[in-house]
């Protein structure tokens, strides 16, 4: 990685307290633009929490957050989300009674406003641009089936198509692989940095899986109990001391 490349996202000593508990505690962090940025650490070391406050989800105690270079800290989520910050939320954000191309279209209404009102085909178009966002993840064939019935994978896609209807070029993922067997979430990383490099967006995504993160990661940062441990290329991540032994020899 090169000197100049360039941050999107940068925190500064960014902190956020429950009470007596540092959930994240003084976290110092810059994204480059482009790259697949993995965060892992143990449960609660605060990596969920640490999403949460880069789009106001949950508002830091201290600190900054920029976005482009412009301090999003006291933007309002929905703000954030449209300057181009998307998360796709671990726990699952999908309507189960609406069809796949029902919980799209939401999406895509959110995203582009008043703009479809205007189109004299509007329905049709909106049905044809669902299918395209679907085609991304692979689930064009499933445009009418409803989300509930879907398997955990597809669910899985169908979140993820979700946050791409909303155009992000930050897509932030909170263990986008979870509940689904390895070969299929190493199925669904290598779509998400397909879908990146082919959409030019940046990826910072939470996962557990080792092997998927030293896969897919341009770059990793290590939390515990809310502190950043490190900052580094895979290599070297996999030499730190504290990641050998949370990691490697014992259990996670
Ligand atoms: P991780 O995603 O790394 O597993 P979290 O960010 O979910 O960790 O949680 C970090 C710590 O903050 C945990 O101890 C958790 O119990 C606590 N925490 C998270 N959210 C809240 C909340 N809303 N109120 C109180 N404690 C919380
Ligand atoms: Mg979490």
């Amino acid at each position: 990685m090169s000197e100049e490349r360039k941050i999107i996202l940068e925190t500064q000593n960014v902190s956020r307290y429950f009470g007596a508990l540092k959930a994240v505690d003084n976290v110092s962090l810059q994204i480059y633009e482009g790259e697949a940025h993995a965060i892992i650490g143990p449960n609660g070391a605060g990596k969920s929490t640490f999403m949460d406050l880069v789009i106001n989800r949950t508002s830091p105690s201290e600190g900054k957050v920029f976005f482009e270079g412009k301090d999003i800290t006291k933007k309002k989520p929905y703000d954030i989300a449209n300057l181009g910050i998307s998360k796709c939320f671990q726990i699952s954000q999908l309507f189960p009674k609406l069809t796949c191309c029902e919980n799209v279209r939401i999406a895509l209404i959110k995203h582009h406003n008043k703009i479809f009102d205007m189109l004299p085909k509007k329905e049709s178009y909106l049905r044809d641009e669902c299918r395209k966002v679907l085609a991304m993840v692979g689930m064009q064939d499933h445009m009418d089936d409803s989300a509930r019935f879907l398997s955990y994978g597809d669910q899985r896609r169908l979140e993820i198509a979700i946050t791409l209807a909303m155009e992000p070029k930050l897509l932030m993922l909170d263990e986008p692989t979870a509940g689904v067997a390895r070969a299929e979430g190493y199925e669904i990383m290598k779509m998400i940095r397909d879908l990146a490099k082919e959409k030019d967006f940046t990826v910072i995504f939470i996962e557990h899986d080792m092997d998927i993160v030293f896969n897919y990661a341009d770059r990793i940062s290590v939390l515990s109990q809310g502190a950043l441990v490190t900052t580094d290329t895979p290599e070297r991540v996999k030499q730190n001391k504290f990641v050998q032994e949370a990691y490697f020899g014992g259990k996670l």
